[in-house]
């Protein structure tokens, strides 16, 4: 998923490392050809220009090129300015699922892969956890979202909110809540309608949905190949609804992977999972370090 930044960053550190001796102008000179690369991976410029900025100055702090290995030691800067904008202030609390049943809202528009996504937590929470899911589609405009969200439960072993033809998303919501609590399930997972853009309709259903839910987790499933728009979406949603952390998908395609890394900065929400296909089991934590390490190869 960082396939072209990992090589870029790679050309300029290697070029680093292997000069021994530095000047502060050649540390200049390689800051500026990673903050190119970090736009060229569409990391948003404000995100790419303060993280060259806080590296630029932990090494003039740390007198890098007074060292025996400059380059060594502005790599490793690098490395944890990284995990920096990746995880924030830390990583994430783990997700709220106790208290059974939990509710987790899943929004996101129209083909981000919210129906894929929302088959994949439940496969992994049933799988690894041992959890009983319930899944519910309230996508009431797209009769055949809804019943593809049925397939992919049955698919994955989870079970999913009958159909009812004609009831309202809050209805099915309601209903949902009521089947979990009656049925025992330790999860249930709300897969809201999505939309082409960002409207006010979509978004005043969502509050209806939320507030009669009343969510654990609110997860918004964005499209990691659209880059700056994954994170302007995110803003949106967050500001609207109300999010609690993103689910990036699509990072096994050839994006640039910059949304990965100006999401925690600019909506201040931990990306929880990255999608990485179109399986079933295709589905990732994401963990800053290992995703730093992965970009510095
Ligand atoms: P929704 O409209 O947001 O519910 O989107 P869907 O879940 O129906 O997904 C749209 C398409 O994207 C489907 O063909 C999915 O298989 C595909 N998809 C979802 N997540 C991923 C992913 O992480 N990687 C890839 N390659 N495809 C994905």
């Amino acid at each position: 998923m960082f396939e072209n930044l990992s090589e870029r960053l790679g050309g300029v550190f290697d070029r680093l490392t292997k000069q021994g001796a530095l000047s502060d102008a050649d540390i200049d000179t390689a800051l500026r050809e990673v903050r190119v690369a970090l736009l060229e991976a569409d990391v948003s410029l404000p995100v790419a220009r303060d993280f060259v900025k806080r590296v630029a100055a932990k090494a003039a702090g740390q007198q890098v090129t007074k060292s025996v290995t400059p380059g060594q030691q502005v790599v490793k800067i690098v490395h944890d300015e990284l995990i920096k904008i990746l995880a924030g202030d830390g990583e994430p609390e783990p997700l709220k699922i106790d208290n059974p049943p939990a509710t987790i809202l899943m929004v996101g528009l129209q083909g981000s892969g919210k129906t894929t996504t929302t088959a994949k937590l439940a496969k992994r929470f049933k799988d690894r956890m041992g959890k009983r899911v319930l899944l519910a589609s309230l996508d009431t405009n797209r009769p055949a979202a809804m019943e593809q969200l049925a397939i992919l439960a049955g698919q994955v072993g989870v079970d999913s909110l009958p159909i009812v033809k004609g009831e309202t998303a809050v209805q099915i919501a309601k209903r949902a809540k009521i089947q979990a609590s009656m049925g025992g399930y330790d999860i249930v997972f709300l897969d809201t309608a999505g939309r082409l853009h960002i409207d006010q309709m979509l978004m005043d259903e969502i509050q209806a949905v939320r507030d009669i839910a009343e969510p654990r987790e609110t997860l918004l499933v964005v499209d990691g190949l659209t880059g700056q728009d994954a994170v302007n979406v995110a803003t949106e949603f967050d500001g609207k609804v109300g999010v609690t952390g993103v689910v990036l998908t699509r990072m096994d395609g050839d994006g640039r992977g910059g949304a990965a890394l100006s999401m925690r900065a600019v909506t201040g929400k931990p990306i929880r999972f990255v999608g990485m296909g179109e399986k079933m089991d295709a589905l990732e934590t994401f963990e800053a370090e290992r995703v730093a390490g992965r970009i510095l190869g």
